[in-house]
């Protein structure tokens, strides 16, 4: 029986989407290809707020990840980290050879806009990377106060995490002054997993095609030259079977409205916090909480491999704690094209099932 998703990706996609995926062939040298590119970037620059150049990636959000501070970094990235996935950035850094301290926030409490402050005024660094939405804990940094300390150091380049986040939360890249803004297709954007998307500036652009060692595969210097040469083509094959399918799914979400969908996320998170805060607890701090999944605290010790369990009979499935908060916590993702009726449809079920 397939089982509908309520984890923090890969989410539920739509019937006519996962058809798009399944659009014949076209060859990636073609025209056809470079205008189906092309028009995924402009449809992405609207979504992310900017102007800057998109680069498209074959891999999934982790990929461009690690492409941004090793193409990037000269001298040592500062990584704030609410969570696994900030953890995760500092082990590619060094896996990479590249220096990278690590900032870490208490779980379940935000990167302050003090603690980047305090960092990067010590001229260590001239790459930051920050997550927006950290989809261990469920926190959603504040990048509106965050932002506009790092823009006080202009010559470092700004990463930020938005693998879980683009397409469910309001990113506004130009006006946070993030220079790589990274996401993939599996999570609010609705579509399998297998594509990732960044939105490159022009200052990061430059200051990589100073830095040595970039590799190739995901060298964003080469992606940015051929991109510009080759009208929108990429330097190898990429998925065209997730473009055709992209490119339809940004037309879906402009249909429905950018802001029409963030708030349709933020109101879903409003009733699975209340839902945690009646039943157990949550566990980020409520003024941070994420609006695309909710991370709850695990009060009543209840099994969640057990919850999970049940709710595979009856057709849905929910996530557990991730890492070290295994069982401690479990994950109600609200995010993509999921709808208010569903959520709380999955809501009663475990209700039902922990005869709450
Ligand atoms: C899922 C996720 C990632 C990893 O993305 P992949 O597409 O699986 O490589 C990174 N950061 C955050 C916040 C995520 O939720």
């Amino acid at each position: 029986m397939h089982k509908s998703l309520f984890i923090p990706g890969p989410v539920n996609v739509r019937p006519d989407v996962l058809e798009k995926m399944a659009t014949p062939m076209i060859g990636h040298r073609t025209k056809e290809a470079s205008v189906l590119q092309r028009s995924i970037s402009d449809k992405l620059r609207t979504l992310m707020y900017t102007k800057e150049e998109i680069i498209l990636s074959t891999s999934s959000g982790s990929g461009l990840m690690e492409a941004a501070v090793k193409s990037c970094t000269k001298k040592k990235v500062a990584v704030f980290a609410v969570g696994a996935f900030g953890e995760r950035w500092h082990k590619m850094a060094v896996a990479n050879g590249i220096p990278a301290d690590r900032f870490d926030s208490e779980w379940g409490q935000p990167t302050t806009p003090e603690m980047v402050d305090e960092a990067l005024a010590t001229g260590e660094y001239d790459v930051v990377t920050i997550t927006h939405n950290e989809t261990s804990t469920g926190i959603m940094n504040p990048l509106a106060e965050i932002s506009e300390v790092i823009k006080k150091y202009p010559e470092v380049i700004f990463c930020l995490d938005t693998v879980s986040s683009l397409g469910g939360a309001k990113i506004e890249v130009d006006k946070w002054g993030v220079d790589i803004c990274i996401a993939s297709t599996q999570k609010c954007l609705g579509l399998p997993a297998g594509l990732a998307l960044c939105s490159l500036s022009q200052k990061a652009y430059e200051k990589a095609k100073t830095v040595e060692n970039r590799g190739l595969y995901f060298d964003l210097v080469e992606l940015y030259n051929t991109i510009q040469k080759k009208d929108y083509q990429y330097p190898s094959t990429p998925s065209l079977s997730h473009m055709f399918a992209l490119d339809y799914q940004l037309d879906r979400i402009m249909e429905e409205g950018m802001e029409n969908r963030f708030n349709k996320h933020l109101e879903q998170a409003q009733v699975v916090r209340a839902w945690a805060k009646k039943h157990f607890d949550m566990l980020a701090d409520e003024q941070y909480a994420s609006n695309t999944l909710t991370t709850i605290k695990n009060t009543k010790e209840i099994s969640v491999a057990d919850l999970n369990k049940e709710l595979a009979k009856r057709g849905f499935t929910i996530s557990n704690g991730y890492g070290a908060l295994k069982e401690k916590t479990f994950r109600i993702a609200h995010m993509a094209d999921t709808t208010m009726e569903e959520v709380k449809e999955v809501l009663g079920v475990i209700e039902d099932i922990l005869g709450l």
